[in-house]
C-alpha cells in the first residue's frame, strides 16, 4: 500500500511540467496518498529539499511554462553515495514511490535508483526534444514547436519585406523532431537536422528553385545539432552565392523552453499524472507512461532506454513538395 508519493522534474524543464506536477499531486489527494514535492530533482532529494503538498499547492500553475519543482541536473546522483543519501532522506520522509518527470537521463536515474533500493518509480517524460522512444509525444514539444513558429511567423515579415533568405536555429543537438515539425509548419524552403546531413549543393539547388519559382523570402530552419557545420559559416556562404539577397540569422535559443503550455500539453501532462499514479498504485514500477496513437501506454524503462526514437523523415518530403514549386 502507498501511503507517500515524491514528486520531481528533472533533467532540462518543459512546457507543461507544471500541469503535470498539479495533475500527480491532485490525483494523490483522490487516492488519499499524501503527495511531496521534491525540489530541483536528484540534486534536491540529495539535499533534502522535500515538502508535502496538497491540492492548494498547486493552484494556479496549470497554465505556467517553466516548473514550480524546479529542475536540476545532479552530478552526486550518478554516484552511490549521492544515491544513499537520497533514499536515506526519502526513507526518513517515508515517501514509498517516486514518479520522476524528465527527459532519458532522468529515466536512467530512476531506473539504476529504483533497482538499487527496490523503490516503485513512473517516469513521464518531458522535454522539447521529443526524442524520447515508447512515446509518440513528450511534455513540452508542442508548446516549444508552437513558440518557435510564432517566432518565425514574425520573421518572414521582415524578411519579405527586404529580399532576405533567414537561417533559423532551433533547438535540437541531436533530435531533429522540433526543427521537422517547425520547418514544415513555417514553410520553410530546407531544414537541415542532425539525423541527415544536408549538402551545400542542395541549399543552393533549394534556393535556386525558389528564386526562380518567384519568391522574394526564404526560409531556412536548421537544428541546433545539423551536420552541415556553424549557422554563420553557411549564412555567409549563401550570401556569396546570392549576391542579390541578404543572408541573415536568427537564433531562438531559451525562448523555446519558455511560454504558457499549449492545450494540448496540458491535457498530456495532465493524463500522464493521473496514468503514473494508478499505475503507482496498482503496483506497478519502473515503467513510463507514453502516448501512442492518442492512446495512453505503459512502456518498460528499460525498453525505453534501449530503444530509439525515429524522426518523421515525411515531414521533410512534404515539404519539399510544398515549397518546390
Ligand atoms: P533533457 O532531455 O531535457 O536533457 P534529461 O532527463 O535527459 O533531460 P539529463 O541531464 O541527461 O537530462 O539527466 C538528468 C539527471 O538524471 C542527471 O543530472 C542525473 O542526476 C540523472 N542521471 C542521468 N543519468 C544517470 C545515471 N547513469 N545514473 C544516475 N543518475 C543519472
Amino acid at each position: 500500500m502507498i501511503k507517500k508519493i515524491g514528486v520531481l522534474t528533472s533533467g532540462g524543464d518543459a512546457q507543461g511540467m507544471n500541469a503535470c506536477i498539479r495533475s500527480v499531486v491532485r490525483t494523490s489527494w483522490q487516492h488519499n496518498i499524501v503527495p511531496y514535492g521534491i525540489e530541483r530533482g536528484y540534486e534536491g532529494l540529495i539535499n533534502n529539499l522535500i515538502t508535502k503538498m496538497d491540492p492548494r499547492s498547486v493552484g494556479n500553475i496549470v497554465q505556467l511554462g517553466g516548473t514550480m519543482l524546479k529542475c536540476a541536473r545532479s552530478k552526486r546522483f550518478r554516484t552511490k553515495e549521492g544515491r544513499k543519501q537520497a533514499y536515506d532522506n526519502l526513507m526518513a520522509a517515508g515517501i514509498d514511490a517516486l514518479v520522476i518527470i524528465g527527459g532519458d537521463g532522468s529515466l536512467t536515474g530512476a531506473t539504476i535508483f529504483s533497482q538499487e533500493y527496490n523503490i516503485p518509480v513512473i517516469g513521464i517524460p518531458a522535454t522539447i526534444d521529443n526524442d524520447i522512444y515508447g512515446t509518440d509525444f513528450t511534455i513540452g514539444f508542442d508548446t516549444a514547436a508552437n513558440v518557435a513558429l510564432d517566432a518565425i511567423d514574425k520573421i518572414r515579415d521582415t524578411a519579405d519585406s527586404h529580399n532576405r533568405i533567414f537561417f533559423i536555429e532551433i533547438m535540437g543537438r541531436e533530435s531533429g523532431a522540433l526543427a521537422l515539425q517547425v520547418g514544415l509548419a513555417s514553410g520553410a524552403e530546407i531544414v537541415m537536422i542532425p539525423e541527415i546531413l544536408t549538402q551545400e549543393k542542395e541549399i543552393f539547388e533549394a534556393l535556386e528553385t525558389s528564386i526562380n519559382n518567384g519568391k522574394t523570402s526564404h526560409i531556412i530552419v536548421v537544428a541546433e545539432g545539423n551536420k552541415s557545420g556553424s549557422i554563420y559559416e553557411i549564412a555567409n556562404k549563401v550570401e556569396e552565392r546570392f549576391i542579390d539577397f541578404e543572408a541573415k540569422v536568427a537564433i531562438l535559443g531559451h525562448i523555446q523552453r519558455g511560454g504558457s503550455p499549449s492545450c494540448y500539453d496540458r491535457i498530456l501532462a495532465s493524463e500522464f499524472g493521473v496514468y503514473a499514479v494508478k499505475q503507482l498504485i496498482s503496483g506497478n514500477s519502473n515503467v513510463m507512461v507514453g502516448t501512442k496513437n492518442r492512446k495512453l501506454i505503459l512502456q518498460p524503462i528499460e525498453k525505453v532506454l534501449n530503444g530509439k526514437s525515429e524522426i518523421d523523415k515525411n515531414l521533410l518530403d512534404i515539404g519539399k513538395v510544398l515549397t518546390s514549386i
